[in-house]
């Protein structure tokens, strides 16, 4: 890939000054609008990561921008140690929205995660009876929830935790997808467990979709041990898999929803957890907290990005463009083509390494032709646009995805 000396002195500045935790692809942006993004070059590339799923909205958005901007003049922070005129109407709105008793709010999707996860010990001792310090907390093989040490603790990737130890106690791990796993720990275990948190499709792990009907069984196999269902929907919420929540699906109401991610519309890291009372009430004063959740900012922000994906009806888009997306991949003639899977617009495709041609090569020869996108977990790549995207749009990248899966080799 051609890369111009302005791009690699921008790429040399993060590798001399920056911690190495991340490996970019070579592509150095500087601009972003809808579903396009620009180089510092002024190359236009169409965007199918979508900054993992937070960009839903398209980028800077007019309209969230625009609140943005507004609030930026009036507040952008008080903390919670004062009430602020933005917090209340919020909350109301964003409940509404999902249909919840109360929302909290967070910054990033790990700390709503972490938030997810003492409520649910919480509920487990003040509400179910667990023995304090006894509770446990079932997950799934292959998550990813995040990044703090009690996440990390519950990874089951190498990478993710390796010489990050001693680990958070308290978790059982089962294989995703597999509910006579579950079954089998509730029958063993099930006095003892507070919750079962997992994503609706793992999106880390590529975009591993369950079978029909996973969630629901889960989701009962958990009322019936008084066991709460967690939905981790920091990815897979807000329209991306053609719903509002991935879990709508299934038509299953997990007792607690995390989301993060483009509840801004990747404006700002604002992330929340919506529950009913019996379970967010079990947290009182002084007992959780943020200097910046929920600020003003954030609050704003939010309630623009969410009524975006209403108005410009994003969960239809989602849904009947990512049939599109799903049918024309799949007709890709190339050794490197495996297959492709997803939901609404959430989708990857499973790649065959061919003649040391990988994963990561076939995403530079994308950027090269004007669309980017990232590999996960080596032989993997996402396909996540803004749902913004139209159908002529959503062709055109399909084209030179195909183009590339064809010319490359
Ligand atoms: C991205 C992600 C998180 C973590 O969000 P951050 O904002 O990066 O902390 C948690 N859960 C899922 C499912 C995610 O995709």
């Amino acid at each position: 890939m051609n890369i111009s000396p302005k791009a690699q002195s921008y790429m040399d500045l993060e590798d001399k000054y920056g911690a190495h935790n991340y490996h970019p692809l070579p592509v150095v942006l500087s601009k972003g609008k809808g579903i396009y993004v620009w180089d510092v070059d002024g190359k236009r590339y169409f965007d199918f990561l979508s900054a993992y799923s937070a960009v839903n909205q398209g980028h800077c958005h007019p309209k969230i921008v625009q609140a943005l901007c507004d609030q930026a003049h009036d507040l952008c922070l008080t903390s919670r140690a004062f009430y602020n005129d933005c917090l209340g109407p919020y909350e109301k709105f964003a409940t509404e929205f999902f249909g919840y008793d109360k929302l909290l709010p967070m910054n990033s999707g790990a700390e709503a995660v972490e938030t997810a996860l003492k409520l649910a010990r919480r509920w487990g001792y003040i509400r179910k009876g667990i023995p304090e310090n006894e509770a446990l907390i079932i997950t799934c093989d292959g998550n990813f929830h995040g990044r703090t040490i009690t996440i990390v603790s519950i990874s089951t990737d190498p990478d993710s935790y390796s010489q990050y130890g001693p680990f958070t106690p308290g978790f059982v791990t089962i294989p995703y997808n597999d509910p006579k796993a579950l079954e089998q720990v509730l029958e063993e275990k099930g006095e003892r467990v507070a919750a079962l948190m997992l994503e609706p499709i793992q999106g880390e792990a590529g975009v591993y979709v369950p079978d029909d009907g996973y969630l629901k069984t889960c989701y009962d196999l958990c009322k019936k041990h008084n066991v709460l269902f967690v939905a981790d929907e920091v990815q897979t919420g807000i329209a991306r898999t053609g719903r509002m929540l991935c879990s709508d699906h299934e038509g299953i109401r997990p007792d607690m929803v995390i989301i993060g991610k483009a509840l801004s519309g990747g404006v700002l890291p604002v992330s929340a957890v919506l529950a009913d009372d019996e379970i967010m009430l079990t947290i009182k004063p002084g007992e959780h907290g943020s200097t910046f959740g929920g600020f003003p900012l954030a609050a704003k922000v939010a309630m623009a990005a969410l009524q975006v994906v209403k108005e410009e009806k994003l969960t239809e888009n989602a849904e009947r463009l990512g049939k599109i997306f799903r049918e024309e991949i799949s007709k890709i003639k190339s050794p490197l083509f495996k297959y492709v899977r997803g939901k609404g617009l959430l989708n990857a495709v499973v790649t065959e390494p061919t003649n040391g041609v990988e994963a990561w090569d076939i995403c530079l020869k994308m950027a090269e032709m004007g669309l980017i996108a990232k590999p996960t977990h080596k032989h993997i790549i996402r396909f996540a646009p803004p749902l913004v995207i139209n159908e002529q749009e959503l062709r055109e990248a399909i084209a030179i995805i195909k183009k590339a899966f064809e010319e490359i080799i």
